[in-house]
């Protein structure tokens, strides 16, 4: 049951790995979504001789040793394609033994409660408190995260939409009621003084629970320092982090109050289980980042469903996106909750016509070499 063969399918938008053994089966797994295509080279060129000819036992493992092989290119891409590789072989595993990737991990596939994640800064503030209020009746949501700030702004402000998140704020908590959990992600908008001023002046007061990457992610000391400030705003953070040195230093200093990894930008679910337990030992809830359709989302089920220390919700894009209708059985809201898939592995399968259409690569392992 050694790794034999290793394929994957790929477009610019996202990608997927399938992984074989000597004797017959196969896992899946999925790259981050976003330049998947150059991931799949990534994989193909820097990933896969690491992994062909082991067996599945390694699988904990072998992702901290790919990044550390490939220590000349740290992060990013390499982690990528590590995470799609992780993935696969955690799909292997459940299906190997007839079980969901949850089970393995000591959970169950139940249902978990999930915020609605509005994904739009750009969007009209009216709109958004329609939409809003809207999916409440219609799904159940109990929670919405909102986009303030802009991204562009490199630390400073909302340049782009002067005044809009003291509008939109406001403007959201009327419209879903006094029962609804806020969360609000500023996606590295924002200075510190600048992010405690509108933590103190507008989210306590509109009774907003938890403030996502308030200043740029790489400030570990702005962030902090937004944390100490906010006694009624808990301060989250960590999609963009794929580095297990920096998390155990975010964590320690206190930079942020509940992690959010993302399986796939940090090289698969063997290593967002590390952050997890960092965050386990230190008293803090981690909710994965999934924040698309896509099988990230499932990946983020499985890990909630079975780690001791979930956040209250998972992530659960509101928007119509690309990834709607590329897996079976779809992820639908149902209460405010989706079930996370309890058929072995991951337990979805990939729209196979996708796969006609995707780009193919694939690296096997020499049987004369064993290489
Ligand atoms: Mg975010």
């Amino acid at each position: 049951m050694e790794l034999a063969k290793l394929e994957t399918f790929s477009t610019e938008r996202v990608g997927f790995v399938r992984a074989h053994t000597t004797d017959g089966d196969v896992g899946i797994g999925q790259f981050a979504p976003y330049n998947a295509d150059i991931t799949a080279t990534v994989f193909h060129r820097q990933v896969a001789d690491h992994a062909l000819g082991r067996t599945i036992e390694d699988i904990g493992a072998l992702a901290d040793e790919i990044v550390e092989a490939e220590y000349k290119y740290p992060w990013s891409y390499v982690c990528r394609a590590t995470g799609g590789l992780d993935t696969a072989l955690w799909d292997l595993r459940g299906k190997r033994q007839g079980e969901p990737v949850v089970s393995l991990l000591g959970g169950e596939p139940t249902s978990v409660p999930v915020y609605g994640s509005s994904m739009r800064q750009e969007i009209d503030v009216d709109a958004e408190a329609e939409r809003l209020a809207r999916l409440r009746d219609e799904s159940g949501f109990e929670a919405f995260k909102i986009r303030t700030g802009d991204w562009s702004s490199k630390g400073d402000d909302e340049d782009a939409w002067p005044g809009r998140t003291e509008e939109l704020v406001p403007a959201v908590r009327e419209a879903v009621g006094d029962d609804v959990t806020l969360l609000i992600d500023a996606n590295s908008s924002y200075t510190p003084e600048r992010a405690i001023e509108i933590g103190e002046g507008i989210l306590a007061p509109n009774d907003v629970a938890y403030f996502e990457e308030p200043c740029p992610y790489w400030e570990l000391e702005w962030t902090a320092e937004v944390t100490d400030a906010l006694d009624d705003v808990t301060v989250t953070g960590g999609e963009q982090d794929t580095d297990l040195a920096q998390w155990r230093r975010m964590i320690g200093m206190d930079a942020v109050e509940l992690v959010q990894p993302d399986v796939c930008y940090i090289g698969g679910l063997s290593r967002t289980l590390q952050v997890a337990e960092l965050a386990a030992d230190a008293g803090l809830p981690c909710i994965p980042h999934s924040a698309n359709r896509s099988m990230v989302t499932v990946f983020a089920l499985h890990l909630l469903a079975a780690i001791d220390n979930p956040g209250p919700y998972a992530e659960f894009t509101i928007e119509d996106d690309w990834a709607g209708g590329l897996l079976s059985p779809e992820l639908t809201v149902e209460d405010g909750e989706v079930a996370v898939p309890s058929g072995p592995g991951w337990g979805v399968e990939v729209d196979p016509d996708w796969f006609d259409r995707a780009e193919y690569g694939v690296s096997e392992l020499d049987e004369a070499t064993g290489a």
